[in-house]
């Protein structure tokens, strides 16, 4: 297997690089040519030119290829240009497919695509893929794709533009489309492909649930219209500008142990986001930002996976939105894998990589393919890429954008971290009463309204029990203040030994304590609060010794007020003190 990439500006120039006698060695044992073109010109006359001279020269090569929002050739980023990266296989042969989506057929296209290429094609080593998924539904394409169980790597990439997003492009001889699919076979058992994927997006924000979802359009988050969430912590607007300042900003989620970022690609008249990659409604998702510092370490160990594996070509797709945020400094990533194989892709606007049975979209990601046919030793294994990143994180003058941001990340983390944590402890103090560390009665009633509200809706049954302390005042005048306060203290320990995890024990008021019992029927609250008073009576209180309690016990009733059924209970609690007290009373 032979490479080389071109980078073109015009016909005239591209006749000339293909005609060399160095390109023309390496066509000699050819088995297959793959030809990838990326281009910043989603233009069909300037592609139809540039395919024109290349089936001219090579006839039997598959030319496919996709628009791009930014170009990678010898491991660098180009702009404005057009990539030729020619690929001459010698023990691989390669069978291409395009297909155009209409009618929201994605998912049965994909299911079509997969299908065919299983009963088509032989020795499956990969499929390279290129969509358009800013047209089409990636996701849905590749869930019908994924639903046929494949061993081999799918990678690629979405077609992207610099920014207007709706001038994207896929080809494969001669056909142009703006929605669509277009996919590579490589077939061989000698051919070895080798995907990695790095993210170093990292999260940023406070946490928001998804609760509102419509296929691809995430409607609400947090209840609010998801657009709000960028307007209010980004101050991004609605304009033309939207997915360009966006995009160094995904929502970061979690799925199966691993982090991913996605990517909102437009607003909808509802201020609803519509996320190609897609989101589930509950998912926990978090506004994220690129870490440089994490980026490149990422980026590090990919290139050193790359160099074990040792590839003859290397392919990257990666999202256009690591070369906004790295800036300058984005070649600190991708130059490494030139001095492992000669390197090129493009700038994605979705990242295509098969991990376990599923092939994802990705965003935010780079994705490097490895190929080799020949396992060649390299004589000269050197660690260029490492020392390349190294020496340049030397120079105090050098990366300093980088630095810059992954500084303001770490601010940005500890502040909120710091808020969070300050939020908590609010809530916390707002509702725990100080001396014994229960709920307080302001708690205590908003969990009684909400388990109320939970029975009148769906059936059900609760209790409480109320507790109050008898002749406490004579404790307080006898042994003092303090010695009362540690009574009730102790009390509450003695409670928590008959509170199950679903019940709710607050202090009511000052020698008062009301226990809620969720799913629990009278018969049963009144056998708990008989194992209470008992329980109190026979504990050994520290300086008082003896102390007892009454108790006061009663059930909701269907249709009934959170307040009827306290106010029985307090009646019930009245009744126990007037016959004698240390006794429970239900009502
Ligand atoms: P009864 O059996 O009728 O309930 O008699 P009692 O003395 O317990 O009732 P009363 O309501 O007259 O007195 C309650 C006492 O509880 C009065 C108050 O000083 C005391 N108390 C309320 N909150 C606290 C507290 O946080 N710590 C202490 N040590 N005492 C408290
Ligand atoms: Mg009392
Ligand atoms: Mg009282």
């Amino acid at each position: 297997m032979k490479s080389k990439n071109l980078v073109v500006q015009s016909c005239e120039e591209l006749t000339k690089l293909i005609n060399t006698s160095e390109i023309n060695a390496m066509t000699e044992n050819a088995s297959s040519t793959l030809i990838q073109i990326f281009t910043s010109v989603a233009d069909s006359n300037w592609v139809k030119n540039v395919e024109n001279i290349l089936y001219k020269k090579f006839p039997n090569a598959v030319i496919v290829g996709a628009s791009t929002g930014g170009e990678i050739a010898h491991g660098e980023l180009y702009t404005n240009s057009t990539i030729i990266s020619l690929t001459f296989f010698e023990q691989t042969l390669l069978k291409a497919f395009i297909y155009e989506i209409k009618d929201n057929n994605e998912a049965s296209l994909g299911k079509e695509l997969i299908d065919t290429i299983e009963t088509s094609c032989k020795n499956i080593a990969g499929i390279l893929m290129l969509t358009t998924p800013s047209t089409m539904n990636t996701s849905d394409f590749l869930a019908g794709f994924s639903s046929s169980v494949c061993t081999y790597p799918v990678f690629g990439g979405g077609a992207g533009d610099y920014g207007y997003i709706l001038k994207s492009l896929i080809f494969y001889e001669y056909q142009y489309l703006s929605k669509g699919v277009a996919a590579v076979v490589l077939m061989s058992d000698k051919l070895e492909i080798q995907t990695h994927t790095c993210l170093g997006w990292e999260p940023l924000s406070k946490k928001m649930t998804v609760t509102e979802v419509d296929g691809l359009w995430v409607k609400k988050i947090d209840d609010k219209p998801a657009f709000s969430i960028y307007q209010k912590y980004l101050d991004i607007q609605d304009d033309e500008n939207f997915f360009l300042n966006v995009l160094e900003f995904p929502m970061m989620l979690m799925r199966d142990d691993e982090m991913y970022a996605r990517i909102p690609q437009a607003v909808g008249k509802d201020n609803s986001l519509l996320f190609p990659g897609g989101l589930k409604e509950g998912e926990i998702v978090i506004i994220g930002y690129g870490n440089p510092k994490i980026i490149i370490d990422r980026a590090k160990e990919a290139h050193k996976l790359m160099e074990n594996f040792n590839p003859e070509s290397i392919f990257l797709y990666s999202c256009s939105n690591r070369r906004f945020l790295l800036q300058g400094e984005v070649n600190n990533e991708t130059k490494p894998f030139e001095n492992i194989a000669p390197t090129a892709g493009f700038y994605t606007h979705g990242e295509i990589h098969k991990k376990h049975a599923k092939i994802n979209l990705l965003n935010a990601t780079l994705v490097s393919v490895g190929m080799k046919e020949f396992d060649l030793i390299k004589t000269e294994q050197l660690n260029k890429d490492t020392q390349l990143i190294d020496n340049q994180q030397e120079d105090p003058l050098n990366s300093n954008h980088s630095r810059i941001v992954s500084r303001l990340m770490n601010f940005i983390k500890v502040v909120t971290a710091e808020l969070e944590g300050a939020k908590k402890e609010a809530i916390h103090l707002a509702e725990t009463d100080y001396l014994t560390q229960v709920y307080n009665r302001i708690k205590a009633n908003e969990i009684l309204e909400n388990i109320t509200k939970q029975c009148e809706q769906f059936g059900g049954q609760f209790s409480i029990i109320l507790l109050d302390v008898d002749l406490f005042k004579i404790v307080n005048d006898t042994f003092g203040h303090n010695v009362g306060d540690m009574v009730l203290v102790n009390i509450v320990s003695v409670i928590k030994k008959y509170v199950r995890s679903t019940d709710v024990l607050a202090r009511w008021g000052g020698e008062e304590f009301l226990l809620a019992m969720p799913n629990t029927e009278l018969e049963d609250a009144i056998i708990v609060a008989e194992r209470i008073r008992k329980a109190i009576e026979k504990t050994a209180f520290p300086q008082v010794i003896h102390q007892t309690c009454s108790l006061g016990v009663a059930s909701y009733e269907k249709g009934q007020d959170v307040k009827d059924v306290i106010e029985r209970a307090d009646n019930a609690l009245y009744s126990a003190k007037r016959n004698g007290r240390n006794l429970v009373v239900s009502f």
